[in-house]
């Protein structure tokens, strides 16, 4: 087939033409969540950008095979293998055994999904599934002399590469060599980027989950999970490789190291990453234990529909800040939108020739390194339009497919009804009610002012009139 769709591969640093091994067929992976904790939004809007890439892929005629892992042994605290297995600190947390957590944060992460819209891949596997595999890889490792066995640990020798730092330019690599030094040296390391394929000595002697090697009873490292488990669904070639940027270095960095070692041979032509959320304070993280998720939108009574279509404004390869003004504005224009569609009058011919003019239009902005902020610039076009309404709703519906907004689908709300609000929220307009209230009757105009501004500001209005306060969400 034609291969038209351009994307930034992160390997080349260049927006290239994509050109899959098997003509038509797409193999692609995605790291999956680490599932010790909630996926935040910031994770969210990796799976968000991966989505769209899949449905593109799948929209412009490609037949896609995406494969995810979820990790749920082997992620240390720190991605330079130290510190405790993350899952271990979330069953300690929550006073679970690791595979509760796991299972409950596996739900979790797909419940998100679902409300985002977000495909399940069509395989997903998790990494306590693949044990024989990795003991496989690392032995055929070791065989090869990639890789050695120091203080009961199995360890990647990056000093049999000839180029380890694959996705660095050079200047970039000069920096890089030195780029543990803030990390807690492990003394069995004969060089300094060498990372773990296999534990079975740690100093967190209680690993809840271990299993029988070669090497000793003992789990298996991060990396070495999704090069497994991506070979075992996709074969020894790999066509389109994601996760976000922070997964560069040393996840991915790593994962060609093993596994064209492994294989012998170039294994994933197109490395795909998404930029970071960010909040006011810098990256969003799970470890950092402050941050929001769906549900948490969604108390506060927003739509995931409005944060998909917030990331989709917005270039993948950028960052994105993250705040609740940005996303009220993307609330009122997707309800506009939505408004706007529900308005077309769905019945009479679509007109062949004007649709494929947009169409066309939609599979260039997607093909151009997925310009989704483009894309929807052309709903909105196509909207305005001198063409029927049928062929405008036949238009936004087949975009949809890509976008998955939910553009023909959403509820409209008319706007003298009062929003569905969830009794958190009327419990907080209830209590600022009273408070401000008081505030008056103490004279204090000052603090009943800035009560009224703090809930307008929230889209919250109140008026007073002569049988009490009420209210409206606007
Ligand atoms: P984890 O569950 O920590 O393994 O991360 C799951 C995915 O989210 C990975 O692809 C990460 O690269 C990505 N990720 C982590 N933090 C952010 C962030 N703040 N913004 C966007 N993606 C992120
Ligand atoms: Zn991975």
């Amino acid at each position: 087939m034609e291969n038209k769709f351009k994307f930034y591969n992160t390997l080349s640093r260049n927006v290239e033409s994509f050109i899959p091994h098997e003509d038509g067929k797409v193999a692609m992976y995605t790291c999956g969540p680490t599932v010790y904790h909630y996926a935040h939004i910031g994770n969210l809007r990796s799976y968000i950008m991966e989505d769209v890439l899949e449905k593109s892929l799948r929209y412009v005629g490609y037949d896609v095979k995406r494969v995810m892992n979820i990790t749920d042994v082997g992620h240390l605290s720190s991605d330079a293998d130290t510190g405790e297995d993350k899952m271990l600190k979330g069953a300690k947390r929550e006073h679970k055994t690791v595979m509760e957590i796991a299972q409950f944060y596996t739900d979790a992460f797909f419940d998100d999904c679902k409300k985002l819209n977000i495909k399940t891949p069509d395989v997903v596997e998790p990494a306590t599934n693949c044990i024989s595999e990795f003991i496989h890889m690392v032995e055929a490792l070791l065989e090869k002399g990639y890789a050695y066995v120091a203080g009961g640990n199995v360890y990647f020798d990056t000093s049999k590469l000839e180029d380890y730092y694959v996705f660095s330019s050079q200047n970039e690599k000069e920096l890089l060599v030195g780029v543990r030094d803030d990390v807690e040296e492990d003394a069995n390391k004969k060089n300094k980027n060498d990372f773990v394929l296999w534990f079975t000595k740690s100093k967190f002697e209680d690993q809840a989950l271990k299993w029988e090697s070669p090497w000793g009873v003992g789990y298996p490292g991060w990396h070495i999970e999704c090069s497994c488990i991506s070979m075992k669904h996709l074969g020894e070639y790999m066509d389109i490789h994601c996760g976000g940027v922070d997964n560069i270095f040393p996840h991915h960095t790593n994962e060609i190291a093993q596994s064209e070692s492994y294989l012998g041979h170039k294994w994933c032509n197109y490395w795909f990453h998404v930029n970071h959320l960010n909040d006011k304070s810098g990256k969003m993280s799970k470890s950092k234990g402050d941050f929001l998720t769906v549900s948490l939108l969604e108390k506060k009574g927003y739509d995931p529909m409005a944060y998909r279509m917030f990331c989709l404004q917005s270039h993948y390869r950028k960052p994105l800040e993250f705040s609740f003004e940005a996303l009220d504005n993307m609330v009122a224009a997707y309800n506009k939108l939505v408004k706007r569609i529900a308005d077309l009058k769905k019945d009479g011919a679509v007109e062949q020739e004007r649709f494929n003019e947009y169409k066309v239009k939609f599979e260039d902005a997607l093909a151009s390194d997925l310009n989704t902020s483009m894309a929807i610039t052309i709903v909105y076009d196509l909207l305005k339009a001198d063409m029927s309404d049928a062929t405008k709703f036949a238009l936004v519906e087949d975009f949809d497919r890509v976008l998955s907004l939910n553009l023909t689908t959403a509820k409209v709300e008319k706007p003298e009804e009062n929003k569905a609000v969830d009794a958190e929220l009327e419990n907080y307009i209830l209590a600022k009610i009273e408070e401000r209230k008081e505030a008056k009757k103490a004279k204090d105009f000052a603090k009943a002012d800035a009560i009224r501004d703090e809930l307008a500001a929230k889209g919250i209005m109140i008026k007073d009139t002569r049988e009490g306060v009420i209210w409206q969400i606007q």
